[in-house]
């Protein structure tokens, strides 16, 4: 869940100049290239995210399938950073910071939604930067796998991880833990494991061609050391 906030259109505009104007986040496409997963588990401490009635907070879940992503992503050989690792409140820009400190990276952030019509379910994913769309795309159809999955689509979006992050950056929103279905389901951890699944072979996919999750490391290994671009897998 990440609040909205929403503002005057002549004040939104007039952001928009001054940002093409002097804007310095600049988004690198290393989408064939990175060598690094920053996953940023969302809320955390004092920050605990949506809490309702049918599951965990989700500061705890978000963590948990961050931490399932993370194990996933190591049998494919990829290196993970966590912007967290525990119950720890950190802050959005430094979040940013340490995504941006990783100079061949993707920033990927896990989340759990929550609205007040309790019949709303399914998931989103986000994105800003054109170079983080097909990763956001890959993850989206991944997840619209699961049995009795509702996909909302993916979309663009202004949020912090994403518009100030200088590599591709998606954030994943994973159910809505106001609707008692999902609640329940994000509530088993089997349920997350999958969750982190599909959210693990997306990333892969996006960096080394469709298929290639859950093939020999070997393979990914030989694959990346005879072309860092991959771009004959693709
Ligand atoms: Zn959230």
């Amino acid at each position: 869940m990440l609040r909205r906030k929403f503002v005057p259109i002549f004040f939104a505009s007039a952001a928009l100049l001054l940002c093409c104007g002097g804007c310095a986040t600049v988004t690198k496409n290393t989408s064939r290239t990175f060598d690094t997963v920053v996953l940023d588990p969302g809320h955390g401490g004092k920050d605990s995210g949506a809490v309702r009635r049918y599951s965990p907070a989700e500061k705890t879940l978000a963590l948990d399938v961050a931490l399932r992503v993370q194990r996933k992503l190591h049998e494919s050989q990829m290196r993970t950073v966590m912007t967290r690792d525990d119950d720890t409140f950190i802050p959005l820009d430094d979040r940013v910071a340490m995504g941006n400190a990783e100079k061949n990276s993707i920033f990927v952030s896990i989340h759990f939604n929550d609205a007040r019509r309790r019949a709303v379910r399914g998931f989103e994913t986000y994105y800003q930067s054109p170079y983080a769309q097909p990763l956001a795309v890959a993850i989206d159809r991944n997840l619209s796998t699961l049995p009795h999955s509702v996909n909302r689509g993916v979309r663009t979006a202004r949020f912090r991880v994403l518009r100030n992050a200088q590599y591709p950056s998606v954030l994943v929103e994973c159910g809505y833990l106001s609707n008692r279905g999902e609640g329940n389901e994000v509530s088993s951890p089997a349920y997350r494991d999958r969750l982190a699944d599909k959210i693990a072979e997306a990333i892969v996919d996006y960096r080394y061609g469709k298929g290639m999750y859950a093939r020999q490391p070997a393979v990914i290994a030989a694959r990346s050391a005879v072309d860092p671009f991959a771009a004959s897998f693709r």
